[in-house]
């Protein structure tokens, strides 16, 4: 146990050395302030590292992970780390970012019981729920997947009704939310197209979004009487 830490520390030096190398004064430069412009809510899957998949340096991106990438209006954590990124580092661009073949998601989409976590999990099971009508249909690979992206979209929602950014939206602070999808199996980062940066842009974006994931056929008599409820019901909070 012990060598396979030391080989941390080992590689922690020769990372710090490297750096310096290529950057002279880097760690000092740092060591003074961080002024990152992105901010990045992502899932704590260690395959899904903010700053190696976006190319960035320490000190570039501010970063808070947690398991499926959720924000909740009562999670104290998120939303101080927020409000940190928003009105302390003037970051510009906070992106939520999914990533397929995410446990959390096929935990919440095939009801996997997977201890405390399913607590959590809620809340992506409450999406799946919200959006069953889009999802129940596709083959369940798909659903997975589309879970994914949804789960994307009704957090950045989240982020935007936050009362972090929609204060930072009234002082004119220029502020945008976006949200991401990243594969596993590529590297490669997808754009959900659901960038919200100003209150009005909110529901028009949202309900956009969800208009591009199909609901099932009605069969006849079965009443499609729902409308698109699931969009009201996503924008209903996001309308004052
Ligand atoms: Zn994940």
């Amino acid at each position: 146990m012990n060598d396979v830490l030391h080989d941390l520390f080992e590689r922690n030096r020769r990372w710090a050395a490297a750096t310096e190398a290529r950057e002279p004064g880097f760690f000092t430069r740092l060591a003074q302030q961080q002024n990152p412009r992105y901010m990045w809510i992502g899932c704590a899957d260690s395959r899904v590292p903010a700053n190696e998949i976006t190319g960035l340096d320490p000190g570039e991106v501010f970063v808070h992970r947690n398991v499926a990438n959720v924000v909740v209006h009562s999670d104290l954590n998120a939303l101080s780390t927020i409000q940190f990124a928003v009105e302390h580092l003037k970051v510009e661009h906070i992106m939520v970012v999914g990533h397929y073949g995410c446990a959390g998601v096929r935990a919440a989409m095939r009801g996997i019981r997977v201890g405390l976590a399913d607590n959590w999990l809620r809340h992506v099971h409450d999406v799946r729920l919200r959006h069953r009508r889009r999802l129940d249909h596709l083959p369940p690979d798909q659903q997975e997947d589309i879970l994914c992206e949804m789960n994307v979209i009704e957090q950045v929602g989240n982020v935007a009704l936050s009362t972090v950014v929609q204060d930072a939206w009234a002082r004119g602070q220029p502020l945008a939310v976006h949200g991401w999808v990243y594969g596993l199996k590529d590297g490669l980062l997808k754009n959900l197209d659901v960038t919200m940066h100003r209150p009005d842009s909110v529901v028009p974006v949202f309900s956009a979004a969800l208009k591009r994931y199909p609901r099932r056929a009605v069969a006849s008599g079965e009443g499609e009487g729902e409308g698109d409820a699931d969009i009201a019901f996503g924008a209903g909070p996001l309308g004052h």
